[in-house]
């Protein structure tokens, strides 16, 4: 019997429960994939605690795998069994051992790509690639700021403005990280928890601020993120890993020099079938060549999902985490 992890009430690490899950046969357009790896991502956290409401509960959790077709469905086009897939934008329910689910989502994998790093890097790093190519398409010669610069969007983004010719200032939380994400492309790790960073961000660029912030971290970081920007720069809030931010008045944009602000999320830069097979060549193209490279950090049992979670939540990851089904 296969299991997978699931909450029945949203809540703490401690509502998720490790409960058996039948594996089930692919329908019409579906497959089964057996997971071989499993990531785990920021907003895992926000599923389970209720802030991003799920359809029902219990609910699964999760919405990025790596593994293999082991049954394919009628009327299934482009994929076989015996193909190695991945994806990174959902359904719900990628903590589990198997599942069947519809293609839609799902992208073979190269050779060059192992299952852990893709279980590591499709959601993180398809995420990097539409904020740094796409919705803000950084340019050689910018400098930007990157919040939760040693995180998992955090270190491969960094590896890949420092591809584009950019010059990184990132945020971290502690002297460990900044070592880190120095390591990967940060040319200036700054310490949000003991320095002012707004200040530094201005040192650093001669007063005049960076044409784009990425901000993964919300609520303690935005205020300060809107005074690091240039005139006409442009505010990328894209998570909420220290809480929600809270309603901002249009004006204040005006007055802090014609801001732009987005709120985006992955599923609308992979909206259709073409963007996000695009997205994806892209990605496995840059760490294919080794210009990005996934440090996955940290492994856990897929059932231990609840001591990931924790370490998370608790800033105690850096890089990429990966759950491994047994
Ligand atoms: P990370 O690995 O970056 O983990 C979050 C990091 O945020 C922590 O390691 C910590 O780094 C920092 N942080 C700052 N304040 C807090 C706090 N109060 N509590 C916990 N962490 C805090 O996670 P991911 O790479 O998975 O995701 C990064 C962000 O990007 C998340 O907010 C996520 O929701 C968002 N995201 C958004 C997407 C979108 O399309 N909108 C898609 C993918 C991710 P430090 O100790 O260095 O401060």
């Amino acid at each position: 019997m296969s299991h997978a992890i699931r909450f029945h009430k949203t809540g703490g690490p401690e509502v998720l429960s490790w409960d058996p899950a039948p594996d089930g046969d692919p329908g019409p357009g579906e497959v089964r994939v057996r997971h071989r790896a499993v990531g785990l991502n920021f907003i895992d956290t926000y599923h389970r605690s209720g802030l991003y409401p799920v359809a029902a509960l219990p609910s699964g959790l999760g919405l990025e795998a790596a593994g293999v077709i082991e049954a394919v469905g009628a009327g299934v086009q482009g994929f076989a069994a015996g193909d190695r897939v991945a994806y990174g934008t959902g359904p719900l329910g990628a903590y589990r051992e198997t599942r069947v689910m519809a293609t839609d989502t799902l992208v073979t994998l190269p050779d060059t790509i192992d299952d852990t790093t893709a279980a590591a890097m499709m959601l993180q790093g398809l995420t990097a690639q539409y904020l740094i190519r796409r919705l803000f398409p950084v340019q050689p010669g910018m400098t930007v700021l990157v919040h939760a610069a040693a995180g998992g969007v955090g270190l491969i983004a960094c590896q890949w403005l420092r591809h584009i010719g950019a010059t990184v200032i990132g945020t971290v939380g502690s002297s460990e990280k900044a070592e880190l994400a120095r390591a990967h492309g940060c040319d200036h790790p700054i310490l949000y928890r003991d320095e002012d960073f707004v200040a530094r961000v201005r040192e650093i660029t001669g007063g005049r601020g960076v044409p784009v912030v990425y901000d993964g971290v919300g609520q303690d970081v935005f205020e300060g993120s809107l005074d690091c920007l240039a005139r006409r720069g442009t505010m990328v809030t894209f998570g909420n890993a220290s809480g929600p931010v809270p309603p901002v008045s249009p004006l204040t944009l005006s007055d802090k020099g014609s801001l732009v602000l987005t709120r985006p999320k992955l599923m609308d830069w992979v909206a259709t079938r073409d963007e996000l097979v695009a997205a994806a060549e892209d990605l496995f193209s840059v760490v294919s060549s080794g210009a990005v490279r996934v440090a996955v950090h940290q492994t856990y049992a897929l059932r231990d999902a609840a001591q990931a979670h924790r370490d998370l939540e608790g800033r105690k990851t850096t890089g990429s985490t990966v759950l491994l089904p047994a």
